[in-house]
């Protein structure tokens, strides 16, 4: 979870040798209390991947973590990948002046981030339906069949 795109992040690793400038560690509990409160991401998930309970030390860290070959496993009935638990995500709202005032709310106010993900529920669906298919995506898998 990163602040500006909520779960939509893809870590990867980058070798160099150039000199780097070693930033600070967000101190920033917001976040965290939010996902404590919301929990839509592990709700919604069609392969009960993510833990829906309290964090959990792991490594000597305290974090929800993802079953992957349960998430790997859905991906594998869909013969594609999910992305439920992103999409769902109040934090992955696009990026506009609205969301931002809303995700600036949320950083301050413990009060805001409740009331935040009721209008999130209220706007948006506590467990909202799956994209429908583009058509030209059903033709394509019918003709595969
Ligand atoms: S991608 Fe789908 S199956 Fe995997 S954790 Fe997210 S919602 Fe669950
Ligand atoms: S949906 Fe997003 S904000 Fe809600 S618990 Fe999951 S990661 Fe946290």
């Amino acid at each position: 979870m990163t602040p500006r795109c909520g779960p939509r992040v893809r870590i990867a690793v980058v070798t160099t040798d150039l000199p780097l400038i070693i930033d600070k560690p967000l101190n920033d509990y917001s976040m965290i209390d939010f996902c404590i409160k919301c929990k839509k991401c592990a709700e919604i998930c069609p392969g009960d991947a993510i833990m829906l309970g309290d964090m959990e030390e792991i490594d000597g860290i305290k974090r929800w973590q993802i079953n992957q070959e349960a998430c790997f496993t859905i991906w594998c009935i869909f013969g594609t990948d999910c992305g439920r638990c992103m999409s769902v995500c109040p934090f992955s709202h696009p990026d506009n002046l609205l969301h931002n005032v809303v995700r600036g709310g949320i950083r301050n106010s413990s009060l805001f981030r409740k009331l935040a993900l009721k209008l999130d529920d209220a706007i948006y669906g506590r467990k909202p339906e799956p994209a429908k298919l583009p058509k030209w995506m059903k033709l394509v898998w019918k003709k595969k069949i």
